[in-house]
């Protein structure tokens, strides 16, 4: 199912429904008893399984095979699967790159664009060459995953556990846990009240190609080729363990010695014992004196990214989103909906002047949040904003983003930016430098030299949170922070389980070392309004 998941992807490209529905399918598989016999009604019951699906499962009962897989799996060759992903990637040309070139994986496609043998395909351009090789490159090492997959997958099996092995508590750990960009594996701490539950259930679950069992732990590999490790841990070792699978090796050493470390309950105590803070799993990468003083998610006072459902792409109402930022304990917010710029279309003037009437309305019926008016403009080639001036003046402030015209040279990416930068309206540049993990690298930046500017100019640099995000990235802001910016921690969110993505941005100053008054949206709303209109 995984396969044909993968399969139908291709050749539907890019976001294909059926794909998706497959792979939740996958997932659903695990709540059956893995009794493929099962029959129709209970699968339609299970959520996850539709009527395609349950066709599916049917006819591979029935003839122990899937006849559009077998359609799929003759126009792809087999060996290429991780170069399928590619955009702009056909089934004729996976099979002319493993024909006339012997192509088969991603080293091999790297290694024909360094020789220019790829140029000589029918089809293929300079410029389709250079996208694949940006793509390639982006791992930091081969067989790394993004880890917002990873994460994606180890939440899904974390709750599969919980909801099929009563009584075990499982947590995520490892790199995965600290907010890395790239990982080379998962890592789940499982509490086991029965470890062969635990290992029965991992062994038939849909999920995973296999699992094996060594000494205290469990590896694992996914079908999408991502790999793992449960490690096995009781209750009065828990924080041990966690702090243990969590990482980095160096930390651990410092916290639990080496040789044989004390068991601990909670990570807590571990920290305690050595008259320490516990430290957030990002910061332990740090050397300790450093950790300590890292920003706390508790020192964030508001959200200066958030998109309600006037976006074309929101989903949340407006009230939602003040209610949740009250529950968050949040004192201010901005909202900050698209603007006319962009390719799907956002607010104009009067969509605005409308909206303005709204969150008027709001504020009288939640006079505890403070919450201000903005929007998330569209920075043009030329570093234009796409909105008037005499409307950007009715805001509160505006973020300004790139989302377009990401292939331009690197003066004319900086000469934008700094021109975007120096508009009295923009308070905030969100997501610098575009990347998105794993599918789209970052803009040609001189990102120094934006730095600068932001400093110049009184300007915050965002770190955004989302999981394919993480722009700034923690190297980058570790150099704008030694040249003196400031950052604002962002959701970004355009639905309402997005608006915790916050935390992700927190993770990554964190692990570059900032406290909270490098930050914008750590200070108080008199600070931040003063701030706002200067
Ligand atoms: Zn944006
Ligand atoms: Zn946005």
């Amino acid at each position: 199912m995984w396969q044909l998941a993968d399969l139908v992807q291709a050749d539907e490209r890019r976001r294909s429904f059926r794909a998706r529905a497959y792979r939740r399918a996958v997932w659903a598989l695990d709540e059956l008893d893995q009794d493929l016999g099962a029959d129709r009604d209970v699968m339609l019951a299970t959520p996850g399984i539709g009527a395609g699906v349950a066709g599916l499962i049917e006819e591979y009962g029935r003839t122990g095979a899937l006849a559009q897989l077998d359609r799929l799996r003759g126009m792809y060759p087999d060996e290429t699967a991780s170069l399928r992903r590619l955009p702009r990637m056909t089934p004729s040309l996976l099979r002319s790159l493993k024909a006339d070139l012997g192509v088969d994986t991603e080293a091999d496609l790297l290694r024909a664009i360094d020789r220019e043998d790829a140029l000589t395909l029918k089809g293929v351009g300079e410029a389709t060459v250079q996208l694949w090789q940006a793509i390639l490159q982006l791992p930091p090492h081969p067989g790394m995953v993004p880890a917002f997959r990873a994460w994606v997958t180890a939440s899904e099996l974390i709750a599969h556990l919980r909801r099929h092995i009563p009584g075990s508590g499982a947590h995520m750990a490892g790199a995965v846990r600290r907010v890395e960009d790239w990982v080379d594996r998962i890592d789940i701490v499982i509490v086991p009240r029965d470890v062969s539950a635990v290992e029965g259930f991992l062994g038939t679950s849909a999920v995973l190609r296999r699992a094996d069992r060594s000494a205290d732990s469990l590896a694992f590999e996914t079908h999408a080729g991502i790999r793992g490790r449960v490690h096995f841990s009781g209750a009065d070792s828990l924080g041990t363990t966690m702090i243990e699978a969590t990482g980095p090796p160096a930390h651990v050493a410092e916290i639990l010695g080496t040789g044989s470390p004390v068991p601990y309950a909670s990570e807590e105590e571990a920290y305690q014992s050595q008259e320490l803070p516990w430290i957030p799993p990002p910061s332990r990468r740090l050397p300790l004196d450093q950790a300590v003083e890292t920003v706390r998610m508790e020192d964030v006072r508001g959200d200066l990214h958030v998109h309600s459902d006037r976006s074309p792409d929101g989903r949340m109402p407006l009230e939602l989103i003040v209610e949740m930022s009250i529950q968050r304990g949040y004192e201010y917010l901005l909202i900050t909906d698209h603007t006319l710029g962009l390719r799907f279309g956002g607010l104009g003037r009067d969509e605005l002047l409308t909206q303005a009437d709204e969150l008027e309305h709001l504020r009288r019926r939640y006079p505890e949040l403070t919450i201000l008016h903005g929007a998330e403009v569209n920075i043009g080639p030329d570093g234009t904003l796409d909105l008037d001036d005499e409307t950007l003046a009715m805001l509160d402030i505006a973020v300004a983003g790139l989302h377009s015209h990401f292939g331009l040279t690197i003066e004319q990416q900086t000469a934008r930016v700094i021109e975007a930068l120096g508009h009295p309206a923009v308070r905030v540049l969100a997501h610098p430098t575009g990347r998105r993990i794993g599918t789209r690298p970052a803009i040609e930046l001189d990102v120094p030299a934006v730095i600068a500017a932001a400093v110049s100019h009184d300007r915050a640099l965002e770190c955004n949170g989302h999981r394919d995000r993480l722009d700034l990235s923690v190297q980058w802001v570790q150099t704008a922070a030694g040249m003196g910016a400031r950052f604002a921690a962002n959701s970004d969110a355009h639905r309402p389980d997005e608006l915790g993505n916050i935390a992700n941005a927190i993770a990554i100053l964190q692990a570059a070392g900032v406290e909270a008054t490098q930050l914008v949206n750590t200070a108080p709303v008199d600070e931040i309004a003063k701030w706002l209109a200067r």
